[in-house]
């Protein structure tokens, strides 16, 4: 399904992606509107409404990724909420395998992440996964999220890539078409990102499930 013979880069995302997107439906589904029924006198239900309503209206927006803007809109520590349940940050199937095999293949691997640098630490530390990678970039370094196609061109400027020969994994469909805008030639979306939800039906790119399955060595059938 991928020539890894075209292919010198491989961009990978983190939550959905690389660790399981469980840790994060749970923390802002279940967690936060918790922490924020009891700081509010709301019903839990109540809750989840308001924080759905006020997530939706900044999706797809640096904001939506920026822990300060959440502590600061929600009135709660959202990293200190995030500690209480990072017990649930957990790796998607034969990731750390799929990344030894990368490197030992001689490509280079580079997690691009629309997570905040606190959650990204925090993940970093539960799973070591900044050992397995060549580099890794915030897009709040660059001020834009990684669905704004510039976002790509700022990324090339510190990590030179040709999009010829660059895969990039997203669990996101916007960040896949924003990429193929920019003209990244090999994509791959994910089918199911987080394991406790149903597997999704995504037409517009090629999907894998686990990564066992797109392992450079692997012989083709
Ligand atoms: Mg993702």
């Amino acid at each position: 399904m991928l020539d890894w013979n075209k292919i010198d880069t491989v961009l990978l995302d983190m939550d959905g992606t690389l660790l399981d997107l469980h840790f994060d439906t749970y923390f802002w589904l279940t967690h936060v509107p918790e922490k924020f029924a009891e700081k509010n006198s709301l019903t839990p239900d109540e809750a989840y409404r308001e924080i759905l309503k006020r997530v939706r209206a900044h999706e797809g927006t640096l904001n939506f990724y920026c822990l300060d803007f959440w502590s600061d809109n929600l009135q709660l520590d959202i990293a200190g909420l995030k500690n209480d349940v990072s017990h649930k940050i957990a790796y998607r199937p034969q990731v750390t395998n799929f990344l030894e095999q990368v490197r030992q293949h001689n490509k280079r691997s580079v997690i691009v992440t629309n997570a905040h640098r606190d959650s990204l630490d925090l993940k970093l530390e539960k799973t070591g996964l900044g050992e397995c990678v060549d580099a890794i970039f915030c897009s709040h370094d660059f001020r834009r999220p990684k669905e704004d196609p510039d976002f790509w061109l700022n990324l090339q400027q510190h990590e030179p890539f040709k999009e010829r020969s660059t895969l990039l994994i997203d669990d996101s469909l916007p960040v896949l078409r924003s990429a193929r805008d920019f003209g990244i030639a090999h994509l791959l979306t994910i089918t199911q990102p987080d394991s406790q939800q149903a597997p999704r039906e995504t037409e517009e790119f090629l999907s894998v499930d686990d990564f066992a399955d797109i392992l450079p060595g692997k012989k083709r059938d």
